[in-house]
């Protein structure tokens, strides 16, 4: 198999070696290991090629047709492009293409749609959420009065008659679904129930699974909900970048919220890169694409389970999984990690729901699909990598055979080239 893709550093090799040297290891450093962290991906030769272009070098301050600089002609045909690729991808009625990345995408929706001080939901970190979904060490904690809700103890399920009964008692300004480390299907159909019932805004968060739900492969809340936030750079497979997208009668108001309210000049550059990652998202074969995530998801999970791994909720019906380390190998998350690293296999450390362990050293580890699945693996490789994943957490302590797993590790990736 040929690599697909070319990074193209032909000046910089010549002229800055320093910078030159450290971004060409990197790459060696994804194309050589098994990269399972799911919010993650790599990226197409034209997003790369977008993102290298010069419409960085353009002030845009405003929205196509109201700039507040001169000569944005062509610049206004970018974020168009952006949009209206953006809007047919989700169903979208409004989109803005101008966050510049996840945290600041939500910081915007916040600042739209509520006052300091208003209550909102989301689901605690510890249990799946993100740090913008009110921790109190986050801006979002700070600013509005969060009050999360958790998972079921038993299930390690949303349970959503335990949420509805208590935004009934805390008759937050908004509710917000979509998470970070959720293995399982979410019922936004129910959420929009459960807002609509105590009459608060219904926001969801899909940067890990914006891919999914564009493919049709997970449900979709864009047509229902009133503001949806997503990355651009996870299973949808585009620049590290975000979106907003929401109902008409919204859109003046995140608009505003993202310009003036938060962010000066737009990143005209990396919002044609999105543009070109929404064509491909478009593309028939960006579904079975998709699906292949979550299929290789589904294998790893029985594979990993079979061999004898502990996973938070018993699988996964997306493209990530959490694994309990502690409770299946007597080892932390944060030794697994290291020691998958060790042997060429990137992971995170994460708290499982209803952790003993602290954030910093936590009892699991999180893995998943998009990017060995961008590589062209399928099923039958998925088995292979949980062998080497295994076999690295069983040798755990011992870093010479860490270090031949790598090798191993090494040998295997090169069956699935991507960047030249
Ligand atoms: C990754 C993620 C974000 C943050 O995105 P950044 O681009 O890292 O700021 C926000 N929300 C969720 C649910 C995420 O998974």
């Amino acid at each position: 198999m040929d690599a697909k893709y070319e990074q193209h550093l032909n000046f910089l090799k010549n002229e800055d070696k320093a910078v030159f040297d450290a971004i060409e290891s990197e790459k060696k450093r994804q194309m050589n290991g098994l990269e399972l962290i799911p919010s993650e991906n790599l990226v197409s030769q034209g997003v790369l090629e977008a993102l290298g272009s010069v419409p960085t070098n353009k002030y845009a301050e405003g929205y196509p047709g109201k700039r507040y600089y001169g000569g944005n002609e062509y610049i206004d045909v970018i974020e168009n492009l952006a949009i209206d690729r953006l809007k047919k991808l989700f169903g979208a009625e409004h989109a803005n293409v101008q966050p510049n990345s996840g945290s600041p995408a939500n910081m915007a929706a916040y600042y739209a749609l509520m006052d300091y001080g208003n209550t909102f939901m989301g689901l605690k970190l510890t249990e799946g959420g993100h740090l913008t979904h009110g921790h109190p060490v986050n801006f979002s904690g700070k600013l509005y009065k969060c009050v999360q809700y958790g998972l079921n103890k038993e299930t390690e399920l949303l349970d959503y008659d335990a949420i509805l009964k208590q935004a009934r008692d805390v008759k937050p300004k908004l509710i917000l679904s979509g998470y970070t480390a959720y293995p399982r299907a979410i019922d936004f159909k129910r959420f929009r129930e459960i807002c609509d019932e105590v009459g608060a805004y219904c926001m969801a968060d899909i940067a890990h699974i914006a891919g999914l739900c564009a493919a049709g492969v997970h449900e979709n809340p864009v047509p229902y909900f009133d503001v949806v936030t997503t990355t651009t750079h996870k299973t949808l497979r585009g620049p590290r970048s975000a979106v907003i997208m929401c109902k008409a009668d919204l859109a003046e108001k995140i608009d505003k919220a993202v310009f003036p309210g938060l962010q000066g000049g737009p990143h005209e550059h990396v919002i044609a890169a999105k543009a070109v990652a929404f064509k491909e998202a478009l593309e028939p074969n960006f579904k079975d694409y998709a699906r292949q995530i979550v299929k290789n998801a589904s294998a790893m999970a029985e594979e990993l389970m079979a061999q004898g791994l502990k996973l938070v909720t018993n699988g996964t019906d997306t493209h990530l999984m959490l694994v309990d380390v502690f409770k299946s190998k007597g080892i932390t998350g944060k030794e697994a990690e290291y020691a998958l690293e060790l042997a060429g296999i990137y992971c995170n450390k994460n708290t499982i729901p209803f952790d003993t362990r602290s954030p910093w050293n936590p009892s699991g580890i999180r893995i998943g699909t998009p990017v060995l699945t961008t590589r062209g693996m399928k099923e039958s490789e998925m088995k292979e990598v949980s062998s080497f994943i295994i076999k690295a957490l069983d040798n755990s302590k011992d870093e010479a055979k860490l270090a031949g797993i790598k090798k191993n590790v090494e040998e295997f990736c090169k069956q699935f080239p991507f960047y030249k």
